[in-house]
């Protein structure tokens, strides 16, 4: 299978030989691929759309990693970090030593989270290493509350939570654990949300949702409420396949966690500052979540920085438990990088003037529609999404139960299409994602749909002729 999905990736695109077998350890990439593959080499951004080293363009469909919210090219950005690399390019906030944007950042970052108070936030560099704070700060908390046993965390399966050993646990992919003796013990897994893969005969969403949250009792009441720390969930699953969660889901796990004393943790690093078409996935599925983890779009990527918000009372808790258990002894040199807060601080202010939010939840409709007129397909299982992030599945006979072939690389050859024709999305198996920046046009969705349609059209074809052979 492996020289079937090599042979597709190359067959037409324009992916530079002069880089082959270069010498990245890669990310997420098999080592054949360094070897056996022209890596794409990306060069330039511009608004929606990214450039290879050799000029051609691509529309961007998944903005960067679902990240670069305000796309390329944002000059206040630049000025933000140019301005701040040349007044204080670095101090930490160690032992109450601080910086300027560090702490006008936790202030502006606060007053956006509006679906319940939050009192703190905790800077990060990273998605992973905002939910391997989590982590800590849930086990600081118990210890201080003299609960020594609360420690065990529930995630859900197909989650994606990052890739350190700590979120890479939490995350419910096979493939993050099977390579690397993961999960941790402390880790459990609850059902995945996806209604139409896992729903029963009959069975309406509401009622799928009662199933799940009737899961998750179970599940605690298994292990012990006394064991069971926190929960944590995307409000949309990203990485596991684009999930937006079945009606009333939501609703019944909070109250689930909440009669057990269960911290609820919001993995907000996809959802965030608009990317639904609300501010945050929290307020457009009514969670009031006692920790929030955040990255990504907070910089649009422009620098690395993530966050953890902080709820009163677990913040009352560290703090008045401080003198017993010492100092939070937890941090990074780049907690609170001030240039990286600075880009934030003026990512935010852009999100807030532009109204961005709402233009991301006035244009997802076109967004959505267009791309869902294609659901018919006959190699298309379900497409699903909100707001501007889409996930489609490719099966065979439009079931859940019917995937193709692995070594057909469906999925594959469809983001092959979608590359020839000048758009990049994401491939996971027969997975396809997209998140495009929420600054994309009108006439850049269509352009997006059109090349969706042109790379569905040769991708049914490809199906057709591996089926007759
Ligand atoms: N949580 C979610 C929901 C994510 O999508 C990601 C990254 N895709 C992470 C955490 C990890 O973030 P990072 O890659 O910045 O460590």
């Amino acid at each position: 299978s492996n020289s079937t999905s090599s042979s597709l990736a190359t067959d037409n695109t324009t992916n530079d030989a002069r880089f082959k077998g270069h010498d990245m350890l890669a990310p997420f990439t098999a080592g054949w691929q360094t070897t056996d593959v022209n890596p794409l080499v990306i060069d330039k951004s511009e608004g929606s759309y990214v450039y290879d080293i050799n000029g051609k363009k691509y529309l961007d469909s998944l903005a960067g990693l679902w990240c670069t919210a305000l796309g390329g090219n944002e000059p206040r950005l630049v000025e933000a970090a140019t301005a701040q690399l040349n007044k204080l390019p670095f101090y930490h906030s160690f032992w109450n030593r601080t910086t300027k944007p560090s702490l006008d950042l936790a202030k502006d970052l606060l007053e956006t989270f509006t679906a319940r108070k939050m009192a703190k936030a905790f800077f990060v560099n990273s998605g992973s290493e905002a939910n391997d704070t989590q982590v800590k700060l849930v086990w600081y908390y118990n210890n201080a509350l003299g609960r020594p046993n609360k420690k065990k965390f529930i995630a859900r399966a197909k989650s994606y939570h990052g890739s350190t050993l700590i979120a890479a646990s939490l995350s419910g992919l096979p493939a993050l654990h099977q390579k690397f003796d993961l999960p941790a013990p402390f880790v459990l897994h609850t059902d995945c949300p996806h209604y139409w893969r896992f729903h029963l005969p009959g069975e309406t969403e509401e009622e799928f949702s009662t199933r799940l949250a009737k899961n998750l009792e179970e599940l605690i009441l298994k292990e012990g409420p006394d064991t069971i720390a926190a929960f944590i969930a995307e409000p949309v699953m990203g990485a596991g396949g684009v999930i937006p969660p079945p009606a009333t889901y939501f609703e019944k796990i909070q109250a689930v966690v909440k009669k057990y004393d269960i911290l609820f943790i919001a993995d907000e690093v996809i959802c965030a500052f608009g990317r639904l078409g609300t501010m945050y996935g929290c307020d457009k599925y009514g969670i009031k979540p006692d920790l929030v983890s955040l990255a990504k779009a907070l910089s649009s990527a422009y620098l690395p920085i993530g966050a953890v918000l902080v709820s009163p009372e677990v913040s009352e808790v560290i703090h008045s438990q401080s003198n017993k258990l010492g100092s939070f002894s937890h941090g990074f040199t780049y907690s609170g990088h001030p240039v990286s807060c600075a880009v934030a601080i003026e990512a935010l202010k852009i999100y807030k003037e532009r109204n961005i939010v709402e233009k991301v939840a006035n244009i997802s409709p076109r967004f959505q529609d267009g791309v869902k007129a294609f659901a018919d397909s006959p190699i298309i299982g379900e497409i699903r999404g909100t707001g501007l992030i889409l996930g489609t599945e490719f099966t065979d006979n439009k079931s859940p139960n019917d995937p193709f072939p692995p070594e057909w690389g469906v999925g594959a050859y469809f983001g092959a299409q979608c590359e020839k024709h000048g758009m990049l999305v994401r491939v996971a198996g027969d997975n396809i994602m997209m998140s495009p920046p929420f600054i994309i046009s009108p006439e850049e969705v269509d352009e997006l749909i059109s090349i969706y349609g042109k790379a569905l059209k040769g991708t049914e074809e490809r199906v057709k002729e591996l089926k007759s052979q």
